[in-house]
């Protein structure tokens, strides 16, 4: 069934005006819609599985600020407790208990980590576990996954080169050359390149990074035996191992992908989840790993607005619905419905459409292969597809972060008519797209 364009009158004048004052009109390059058609869309209100633009056209949110809204928009345990603690002041660069009872609430319910640092952001957390490995180990290298991200820090924003195992080329501006040659890039599931990249490299790698969950370029899941592997290849060198879990920490489970798989990291870090929507992020390990840190150690990092109140009890609000029993069982379930069902339409219809799951995260990719692991696998051309359905499905009231590399986000908010709903509108723009040349 064909649908006429939503009216984006009001979220169009809203852009022009941010594009005097932001570069692109955002603070956040793909909020700019540079993937899909049509003007972003700006957003008003959210209130569960739902938001509102400015134009008042109301969608199903799967992009959940991409990711932290796990309970949805607006939940009231979690505004509740902000507006209570914000009542006695947002900010006081000195310690307060809210920042120990969040700690508490997670180091006593994660097997995997003995002390935390909270700090802003992601990139933030990792930027500082990456130092962490450096100061711990006393070595400079990094090996990170092609296809995994990082934030946006310089030692980060490396790309693979030529060649199996490379030093990385700069995927920035501005970023020194001299940054990327101490990131050795190699591809994901992929054993000899790591071998080689241990071999080439004896005794100067500090730590290796990855998504445990690669989630920001499609959804690339790993074999629980390839992460096993990694881990022994680690411990073999000295080498740390980092597990990124910034979007599956608190999501594939309370533990995260460290729980899920059962695999122990040498360091965490968290971002999105664990702040309810507020900027938190954080970065732990063991107590004698930690003790490295300043002011203990000798490994600075510091943060004006770090453990700030208000986000922390956004944060001790989320996490505590998070740890009521069956939480993750019920995301699990409603999830797994959810795609099969789509799974079953596109079967039917001998679609070259798959969708990829872990938890309560779904990605969904137009292809015919049974697995995607690496970021090789996914083909560019592909996206003009997931351009299309975007349309549809945004012309439909089902919002999808935007851009076809990212994944969607189901949370406890999301009811049983949402989701069919949403099935629906699926099924139709998926109609339309394999209709269409593209
Ligand atoms: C989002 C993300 C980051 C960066 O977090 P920010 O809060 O955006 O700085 C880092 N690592 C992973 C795995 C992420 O998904």
């Amino acid at each position: 069934m064909q649908v006429k364009d939503i009216d984006r009158t009001r979220s169009a004048e809203l852009y022009e005006k941010a594009k005097t004052y932001f570069p692109g009109g955002v603070n956040s390059p793909v909020r700019a819609f540079k993937s899909v058609y049509g003007t972003p869309l700006f957003i008003e209100k959210g209130d569960g599985s739902h938001i509102w633009d400015a134009d008042g056209n109301e969608f199903i949110d799967f992009c959940c600020s991409w990711g932290p809204l796990i309970l949805g928009h607006n939940h009231p345990a979690v505004r509740e407790k902000v507006i209570e603690v914000m009542q006695k002041g947002m900010s006081f660069g000195a310690p307060t208990a809210l920042e120990s009872e969040l700690a508490e609430l997670i180091l006593s319910n994660n097997r995997f980590i003995e002390k935390i640092r909270f700090v802003s952001s992601g990139t933030e957390a990792v930027m500082s576990a990456i130092r962490l490995a450096r100061g711990y180990t006393k070595r400079d290298k990094v090996l990170k996954f092609e296809g995994c991200y990082h934030g946006h820090s310089d030692s980060l924003l490396v790309k693979a080169g030529s060649g199996l195992v490379t030093f990385g080329e700069t995927s920035s501006a501005g970023v020194p050359k001299a940054f990327a040659d101490e990131t050795v890039v190699v591809s994901l599931n992929d054993k000899k390149a790591l071998q080689e990249a241990f071999e080439e490299f004896k005794g100067q790698i500090a730590a290796v990074i990855i998504e445990p969950v690669p989630a920001n370029n499609g959804l690339l899941l790993q074999s629980k035996e390839y992460l096993q592997y990694l881990r022994d290849i680690c411990t073999q060198n000295s080498t740390m191992l980092i597990f990124d879990e910034v979007i599956s920490g608190f999501r594939v489970g309370f533990e995260g992908a460290a729980g899920y798989y059962g695999i122990e990291p040498d360091i965490i870090t968290y971002g999105k989840i664990i702040g309810g929507g507020l900027p938190v992020g954080a970065y732990g390990a063991s107590a004698d790993v930690m003790s490295h840190i300043s002011p203990e150690g000798s490994v600075y990092q510091a943060g004006t607005l770090s453990g700030n109140p208000v986000a922390m009890a956004a944060g001790i609000a989320q996490l505590s619905e998070l740890l009521k029993p069956g939480f993750y069982e019920d995301m699990q379930a409603k999830t797994q419905s959810f795609v099969n069902d789509i799974q079953n339409f596109v079967a039917e219809r001998n679609y070259q459409f798959k969708v990829f799951t872990i938890g309560s995260v779904f990605w969904f990719a137009f292809t015919d292969q049974e697995s995607v692991s690496r970021a090789e696998d996914i083909d560019p051309a592909s996206m003009a597809k997931f351009k299309l359905m975007h349309h549809e499905l945004i012309n439909r009231g089902i919002y999808l972060g935007p851009s076809g590399y990212e994944v969607g986000f189901i949370s406890a908010a999301h009811t049983k008519a949402d989701l069919e709903k949403t099935k629906t509108a699926i099924f139709d723009s998926i109609d339309i797209v394999f209709k269409s040349s593209v």
